[in-house]
């Protein structure tokens, strides 16, 4: 017996109950009712919206473009009120999707020639209508798509309750935000198909192998969670990334490593994760956008150098000056950010790449095959040549010769290395930051050991000439054992006036009125901020904090770890709010700074 269709009304419903918890387990006890009840040829569209997506970032695909003003517009001939009125309503409440709701309820009878009715009632929308209208409206261009855009809106919107409305005018804004995780999507997936407890490392060694929850959530439902367990790569579908830890003492290195191990340059330029399928080429970058586009010359190389038929490896993109050959640092990609013209930068700004691993080759899962494996298989498959390489490298069980190594690749234009090891159990771990790959970088050597990547979840305004201007941040680290954003810090140096203008824009859609159900934090900023952007800091050394939730109790009782003097360095566009620096990592950072002063103070024997 198959399941219903599920209506948009039970998301809906679904939507505002989840706005109203900021507790994670009641957060899943929903979700996994919610999931029960869908069917599961439908399940993939559910879960994208909850994310408030039509489908993952990476597939290239559109997002629902429509502006404020097409949306008023549509909210208007829907509801045959005036455009002002809708305008009116929006300024006073702040919230389109609010004053959409409540437009609808003060109607009776939605007027237009649209509806439906159904013994007197609006017929009911089903939630794969809805997403089905909403991925016309974004895959609609050219001549004519504005008014066939409104058109599908407009009965979209006469069709929907007043609670629905509001959501379809969050959805197509794209300002959902109701604070769902991918952590908490998994959770319950596994709650709702799996069975037991043992379900949850399966959902999530499947998502880290094919970054779409959709898709996974479609096959957990449709075969289950034997189905899920056999998945593997599949080409065109990114693989999470396995990350490294980091260190900054040769031999700790090698112990960590288990005495031997290989050192790689660690290039300084984007990450990629190149797929091959015949002759179709796909890039996707460290955060699984699809950059293919920005990248013509590479998608050559890997077709020309490439033997395999299909292919998943992974390298670092690094511009080199096109005068003499050598390397140049990651802020000369950013010229390949732009959307046209992409062959002639290509031809200015030239690149090479560096491949350091093989993660599925012809129909074979390499993910869990040692390095050593992956590597010889990588060597096979390539072709290699100047501008298509493998990663320079040397085995090294010396602590010696790995500094040596070290100041070799910082010589070459490099960061420093990774170490990897390559024993039998060094498999890629997808998705997760370990020990089998240990970075070792030059600023390890600054004052505070080096710089962190913090999540902004709240603001302050400024004084004097920064009145009327946000001036300062509060930054947060990610615990992802909780999937929440945890408070270390306040920002409010090394910005220019530039830097402050361009932030004040980036934070604008952000604002929330109450603080975001994945923040935890002691302190009342004047707004809250949706954990979304990632920025650069160092300051002069970590510090215990009464004042900061990260770490809390963790070195001291009744203090957290924050940064002392911290100033902003740069953005970090390429993280999301999940790749931002861990509370564990502070609380080993701070740990190693502690061991350091307390080595150099020790009196001597
Ligand atoms: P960072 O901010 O130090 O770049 P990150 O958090 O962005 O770190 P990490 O995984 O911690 O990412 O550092 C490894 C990154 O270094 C990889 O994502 C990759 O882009 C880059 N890299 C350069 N050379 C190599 C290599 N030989 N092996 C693995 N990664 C490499």
């Amino acid at each position: 017996m198959g399941i219903a269709p599920m209506l948009f009304e039970t998301l809906s419903e679904t939507f505002e109950r989840l706005e109203t918890t900021s507790s994670r387990i009641q957060m899943t006890a929903i979700l996994t009712e919610l999931f029960k009840k869908a069917d599961p040829e439908d399940i993939d569209k559910v879960v994208y919206l909850l994310q408030g997506e039509l489908w993952p970032q990476w597939k290239g695909e559109p997002e629902i473009g429509v502006g404020e003003k097409l949306l008023i517009k549509a909210l208007s001939l829907a509801l045959a009120t005036p455009e002002s009125e809708v305008e009116k309503l929006y300024k006073r409440l702040g919230d389109l999707g609010r004053a959409a709701e409540q437009l609808k309820a003060s109607k009776k009878t939605p007027t237009g020639g649209l509806i439906a009715f159904m013994g007197g009632q609006t017929r009911k929308l089903s939630v794969s209508e809805v997403y089905n209208s909403l991925a016309r409206v974004a895959r609609l261009v050219g001549e004519g798509s504005r008014d066939l855009k409104i058109k599908i809106l407009v009965s979209l919107l006469q069709d929907a309750s007043p609670k629905e409305a509001k959501y379809i005018v969050r959805l197509v804004e794209g300002n959902l935000r109701l604070g769902v995780g991918d952590a908490t999507i998994m959770d319950a997936l596994a709650q709702a198909f799996g069975g037991s407890d043992a379900a949850r490392p399966i959902v999530e060694r499947a998502y880290n192998l094919r970054a779409d929850l959709g898709n996974i959530a479609k096959i957990l439902a449709k075969e289950g969670i034997e189905a899920l367990k056999k998945i593997s790569p599949e080409v065109g579908i990114p693989i999470r990334p396995m990350l490294a830890e980091r260190l900054d003492n040769a031999r700790e290195i090698l112990e960590k490593v288990g005495g031997r191990g290989v050192a790689e340059y660690k290039y300084d330029g984007e990450r990629a994760q190149i797929h091959k399928k015949g002759d179709t080429i796909q890039i996707f970058s460290r955060r699984l956008e699809n950059i293919t586009h920005q990248y013509p010359d590479v998608v050559e190389m890997a077709r020309k150098h490439i033997k395999a038929r299909e292919a998943i490896v992974e390298g670092e993109i690094v511009a080199i000056d096109p005068e003499t050959g050598e390397m140049r640092p990651f802020q000369e990609l950013m010229h390949r950010k732009r959307k046209h013209d992409v062959s002639d930068i290509a031809k200015k700004y030239p690149v090479v790449v560096k491949l350091f691993d093989a993660l599925y080759v012809d129909g074979e899962d390499l993910t869990d095959k040692p390095f050593t494996v992956r590597r010889e298989i990588l060597e096979k498959i390539v072709e290699q040549g100047p501008s298509f390489s493998i990663a320079s490298y040397m085995v090294v069980e010396d602590p010696e010769d790995l500094d040596r190594f070290f100041l070799k690749a910082i010589e070459d234009g490099c960061e420093g290395v990774v170490v990897k090891a390559i024993h039998q159990k060094a498999v890629y771990q997808a998705g997760a930051r370990g020990w089998l790959w240990i970075k070792y970088k030059r600023d390890y050597k600054s004052e505070m050991i080096d710089s962190v990547d913090l999540v902004v979840v709240g603001a302050f305004y400024g004084r004097g000439r920064r009145a009327g201007l946000f001036g300062t941040v509060l930054l947060a680290a990610y615990d992802p054992e909780k999937d929440v954003f945890k408070t270390v810090c306040k920002v409010g140096t090394g910005f220019t006036d530039q830097d402050l203008a361009e932030m004040n824009k980036m934070l604008q859609p952000l604002i929330i009125k109450h603080r975001h159900p994945r923040v935890v934090s002691d302190i009342e900023p004047d707004v809250w901020i949706v954990p979304q952007l990632v920025m650069e800091v160092i300051g002069a050394e970590l510090t215990l904090s009464p004042l900061h939730t990260c770490c809390k109790d963790a070195a001291r009782q009744g203090a957290g770890i924050s940064i002392r003097f911290p100033r902003f360095i740069r953005w970090r566009m390429d993280k999301k709010p999940e790749d931002a620096t861990t509370e564990k990592e502070l609380l080993e950072m701070y740990i190693r700074q502690m061991k350091k002063i307390e080595e150099t103070e020790a009196p001597a024997p």
